[in-house]
């Protein structure tokens, strides 16, 4: 079970020496409670509290790394039920299906089409984590074949899935080296396949009809030696999925069922895009691991990779470009001057609707802890005062010969302020969407040239 941080407290040496890097003992065991520190970090920790805490600390659902150590994919050591309690650690890795009975050309040109795709969002590259190859013909040579294909060509961590053994230990031992996933272990093949595992260095799903099999395999599992587990409970719809991994991750979170405390794998198969996407974004948000996809199309794979974005982005830390001035375009002595904050999707956006206007701008981006608009000007971070300090220090005024300023449409109220702080500048108040900033920086322009 979980220590309190009193708990805590009373295993530790109670010195205050403060060589943790926090002033007291008792501060360094509410940040141990939190999980937001290691024990390592105090030299003097007794070996009972190594132990007790130390076992306490672990996280309740194991860290699994798939895949090449160049290309791994780290699954699980999640610690929430919810985003908002703390953060998700380790985003839901996409993999991609593919069978051993694709023709070598269809699995030539999608596996082409697995390693370049790449989606660039807020500064953050999105890509497609993982390649699952089925045995569907169940026998070995073609598998080996898919295997050898697929592999090469996608450049990804490998789950192989197979009901004959036989196949299993052919492609484990192709993929000796690169930490493949091994699908699956259920009650009737569990030894051959903790074997394979424990010879070829794999991962291994757990694959069980019940929570109750399903803990009772990942005990043998272990007692036979492979701890990198990830579990899998097939269900008949998304809603039983859904009941499952909810079932699963409170039992190792809220009442320490080690046996259940493993990423979990979900297969999304429905055909049509519209169910597929439905389903793959519940799954994405409760609480998948790894989620199989079966297609690549665009308008599938563009809303999850965005979705997946959001919901593991930590929501303690906003993603945040580098506060200072931007040239969008070749801005000049006379190009209009933009203001907002530095949240990573507000400057991607405006930047964005600058660009597509055609029009050179200089765009201030000051510090705001990565806050939007509305929120950095409510915390006080993004006011009139601040936003004057911020460009006289720059050094704007010596590079531009405008003295007109626009500001976000949602904080006109800072305009007065910011006309007392930038003594000649004429604080023009700008559109409230970003989308309106095209058509209003024309009209600025025209009105400049007039
Ligand atoms: Fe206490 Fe250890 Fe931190 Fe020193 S290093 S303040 S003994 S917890």
């Amino acid at each position: 079970m979980a220590l309190t941080g009193l708990d805590i407290f009373k295993l530790l040496p109670k010195t205050n020496c403060t060589e943790c890097g926090v002033p007291t003992c008792m501060a360094f065991a509410m940040k141990l409670a939190a999980k937001n520190a290691e024990l390592a970090a105090c030299p003097y920790a007794s070996e009972e509290a190594i132990s007790k805490i130390g076992a306490a600390s672990k996280p309740p659902i194991r860290l699994v790394k798939v895949g090449p150590t160049d290309r791994e994919v780290l699954l699980g050591n999640e610690t929430v039920m919810f985003r908002h309690e703390k953060t998700f650690v380790h985003p839901t890795a996409f993999a991609v299906a593919f069978s051993d009975e694709q023709s070598p050309g269809d699995l030539a040109h999608l596996t082409a089409t697995v390693r370049e795709y790449c989606l660039e969002r807020v500064g953050e590259e999105l890509t497609l984590d993982l390649v699952l190859v089925e045995n569907s013909s169940e026998e070995v040579e073609p598998f080996i074949a898919a295997i050898k294909a697929v592999a090469a060509s996608a450049g990804r961590g490998v789950i192989l899935k197979s009901s004959n053994v036989e196949a299993l230990e052919a492609g484990a031992k192709l993929l000796e080296g690169q930490r493949p996933l091994l699908h699956a272990a259920t009650s009737e093949n569990v030894d051959a396949v903790a074997a394979i595992a424990l010879k070829y260095k794999a991962s291994v799903v757990a694959q069980a009809a019940t929570l109750d099999e399903l803990a009772a395999l990942t005990q043998k599992l272990t007692a036979l030696g492979v701890q990198d587990i990830v579990l899998d409970i097939p269900a008949e719809n998304i809603a039983a999925t859904l009941q499952y991994n909810t079932l699963a991750r409170k039992a190792a979170l809220k009442t320490a069922i080690q046996p259940l405390g493993y990423p979990v794998i979900n297969f999304v198969t429905e055909e049509d895009l519209p169910s597929l996407v439905a389903d793959a974004s519940t799954l994405i948000c409760k609480f998948a691991s790894i989620l199989v996809i079966d297609t690549l199309a665009y308008q599938a794979l563009l809303p999850l990779m965005m979705l997946r974005q959001n919901i593991y982005t930590d929501p303690q830390k906003p993603i945040q470009v580098e506060p200072k001035i931007y040239p969008i375009g070749e801005p000049d002595e006379n190009s209009p001057v933009i203001v907002t904050t530095n949240f990573s999707l507000t400057y991607f956006i405006v930047s964005g609707e600058i660009e597509n206007s055609g029009i050179s701008a200089h765009l201030v981006i000051v510090e705001c802890e990565g806050m939007s608009v509305l929120t950095a000007w409510a915390a006080g971070k993004f006011s009139g005062e601040k936003i004057a300090a911020f460009i006289k220090s720059s050094g704007l005024e010596e590079q531009v010969k405008t003295r007109r300023i626009i500001i976000p449409g949602y904080v006109a109220q800072i305009s007065g302020e910011l006309e007392e702080g930038l003594k000649g500048w004429e604080v023009v108040v700008g559109p409230q969407e970003a989308s309106d900033l095209g058509p209003f920086l024309k009209l600025q322009v025209q009105k400049e040239g007039n």
